[in-house]
């Protein structure tokens, strides 16, 4: 794929969707860099609870000047630094997880954050995962994707990984911990969770892994005018 031109790949949707097993492999294939943009909004969560900087937005802003938060890939998708902390495990700690919505809701905070990834992604040849990446940080994405499943069934694969990870827990509060993230991207008014009208929705409720990444692949090859996997 080198000598194509390289393109922005924006994935967008609510939690558990599976975005970023689909991001990470589509980026794997094309040779593109992975970038999730929730871990940049965690990594913000996690200073902010280390800290003890309250949750509003300017103690929050100035917080997310301050730090230096970094996505390194790696072969498992993406690293996230803190301050050159390796933090990929710590922020995906359940009280990150509860507190993340709040501090992303901020402009302030959103500002901060998306001229980042727009900085990440400026060269093109990245899927960014997150919520408004083809709405916001790139309007002019090539490929917008907004993939979603049922609540039952992002509920039920976000309990099996965290089993795998060791981590026991009832499908039911999983669901309700989604379905609260869900309605707080959603609902509020910088840059609420929700497709863009020129996206392509793809329900994974019923498709496997290799069904989500041939379709994105599709599209990216349609987008590049050609029908078929160039190397
Ligand atoms: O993708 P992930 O579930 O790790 O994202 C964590 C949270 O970060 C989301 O629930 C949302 O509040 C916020 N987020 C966002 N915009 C993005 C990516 C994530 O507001 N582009």
């Amino acid at each position: 794929m080198s000598s194509a031109r390289k393109l922005i790949i924006a994935i967008d949707g609510p939690a558990g969707a599976g975005k970023s097993t689909t991001a990470r492999l589509v980026a794997q294939r094309l040779g593109y860099v992975y970038v999730d943009t929730g871990a940049m909004y965690r990594a913000l969560t996690l200073a902010a609870l280390r800290r003890g900087v309250p949750l509003e937005e300017e103690p929050l802003a100035e917080l997310a000047r301050q730090v230096r938060i970094e996505l390194q890939p790696s072969p498992d998708g993406q690293r996230t630094l803190l301050d050159g902390e390796d933090v990929s495990d710590a922020i995906r700690l359940p009280e990150v997880t509860q507190a993340v919505s709040r501090v992303s809701a901020f402009p302030a905070v959103r500002r901060i954050l998306v001229e980042k990834q727009r900085e990440l992604g400026r060269e093109g040849g990245v899927v960014m995962d997150g919520r408004d990446i083809g709405t916001v940080v790139f309007p002019h994405a090539d490929v917008k994707v907004f993939l979603t499943a049922s609540l039952e069934q992002r509920a039920r694969r976000r309990a099996r990984e965290l089993r795998q990870q060791g981590v026991q827990v009832a499908e039911h509060e999983v669901a309700r911990e989604l379905a609260l993230r869900d309605r707080l991207d959603s609902e509020r008014s910088d840059s609420p969770l929700r497709p863009a009208p020129d996206a392509v929705v793809i329900d994974t409720s019923e498709l496997s892994i290799e069904e989500q990444i041939e379709r994105v692949l599709a599209l990216v090859y349609e987008r590049l005018g050609c029908n078929r996997v160039q190397q």
